[in-house]
């Protein structure tokens, strides 16, 4: 059984990869390297086995999207493939809009033709904007707080009215905590292009000496230690949530909706705590304003993904430090091109 994966050679998407491959499912992946790089697909290949077929292209093309159609018998999509910088999203809403909101139109436009009406889609836990209460369930409600995630709300809103007016469409919304790891191995995981934005790749790059510091967004926040609180999740554990996903729904006509996190709220400080655990090593940080956008605190009752999905993330912690520190050790300036 072959799935197409759109943005297969990035971060969660490349990860995803490994877990179809190990369940015994083909990937074809369609990404346009915009945030990844071809190697991954060597590194895919060494830890599995297999390489992945690989279509170079974009999802607003509707010419390669039929191509892919027409060559491949494919029982399904993953979309993984989007710009995703939140302080990014600010400056260049077009760029967002367009990239993510016109590129999954293009995208179902294409699947609608070839009829094919089974898809999974990399939603986030942005869309419960500054949540009310934690921990979060599927029916908070929702809001959002920059472009980037209003273009996971918009999508979330259109796939749901499209499973409405049709009921052929299995419509997957999979909203994800905050992904963080990498395969145990060491020969994946996360590159971020610069600057990283996120929390963990900036402290792994503070360890290995790309970065002097990290600076801590905020410690006046309302939770124990006064910096945020989020759900961090082991990526494999999240890749394995879409194969789960899948099996159980992603064949089955309707609208599903699901929280993939660790169920845990782990604090910024706290992480830099559990990172200087796995790799022995201190960090050094400094203490400075909040960030705009941060809310205090964000993290998922996941027992829906449970009950319904059988799925649960099992990696901890340490597990999560340890694999990133891997990683970076290994990998010190990420993939080579
Ligand atoms: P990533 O940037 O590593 O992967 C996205 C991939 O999509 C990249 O390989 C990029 O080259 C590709 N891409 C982007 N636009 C494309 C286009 N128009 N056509 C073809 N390919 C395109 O990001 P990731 O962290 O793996 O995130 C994957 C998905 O999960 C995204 O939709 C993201 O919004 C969502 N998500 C990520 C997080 C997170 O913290 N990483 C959290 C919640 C949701
Ligand atoms: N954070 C931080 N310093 C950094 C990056 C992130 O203090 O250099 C904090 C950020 O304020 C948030 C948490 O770490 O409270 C997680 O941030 P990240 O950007 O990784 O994920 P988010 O939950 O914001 O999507």
């Amino acid at each position: 059984m072959k799935i197409l994966v759109t943005g297969g050679t990035g971060y969660i998407g490349s990860h995803t990869c490994l877990a179809l491959i190990a369940a015994g499912i083909e990937p074809v992946i369609l990404d346009n390297l915009c945030n990844s790089k071809l190697s991954v697909l060597n590194r895919i290949e060494e830890i599995s086995g297999k390489r992945p077929l690989f279509y170079q292209g974009d999802i607003r093309d509707s010419v390669i999207l039929d191509r892919i159609f027409q060559e491949q018998s494919i029982a399904g999509v993953i979309h993984f493939a989007a710009l995703k910088a939140v302080g990014e999203s600010t400056q260049k809403p077009f760029e967002y809009y367009e990239n993510n909101i016109a590129g999954t139109l293009s995208l179902l436009g294409a699947m609608r033709r070839a009829g094919c009406f089974h898809f999974i889609f990399s939603s986030s836990a942005t869309v419960y904007g500054d949540p009310h209460a934690v921990p979060i369930t599927e029916d908070f409600p929702r809001s959002t707080m920059s472009p980037y995630g209003q273009t996971k709300l918009m999508i979330e809103q259109m796939l749901e009215d499209m499973q409405t007016a049709d009921p052929r469409w299995s419509m997957t919304l999979l909203r994800y905590f905050n992904p963080i790891g990498a395969h145990a191995s060491g020969k994946m995981g996360e590159d971020p292009q610069g600057i990283p934005n996120n929390l963990m790749p900036y402290i792994t790059q503070v360890a290995i000496g790309r970065r002097d510091c990290l600076n801590i967004f905020g410690n006046d926040y309302p939770t124990n230690d006064g910096t945020c609180v989020r759900d961090y999740i082991h990526v494999m554990d999240l890749a394995e949530g879409h194969v789960k996903a899948w099996q159980v729904c992603g064949e089955k006509a309707g609208l599903h909706i699901y929280n993939l996190g660790a169920g845990q709220g782990v604090s910024v400080l706290e992480m830099v705590r559990a990172f200087a655990r796995a790799s022995g090593m201190e960090i050094n940080y400094k203490l400075v304003d909040r960030r705009p956008g941060d809310v205090a605190e964000c993290w998922a009752d996941p027992a829906k993904a449970q009950r319904e999905l059988g799925w649960k993330a099992t990696r901890t912690l340490d597990d999560m430090t340890r694999d990133s520190w891997l990683w970076q050790q290994t990998n010190p300036n990420g993939y080579e091109a």
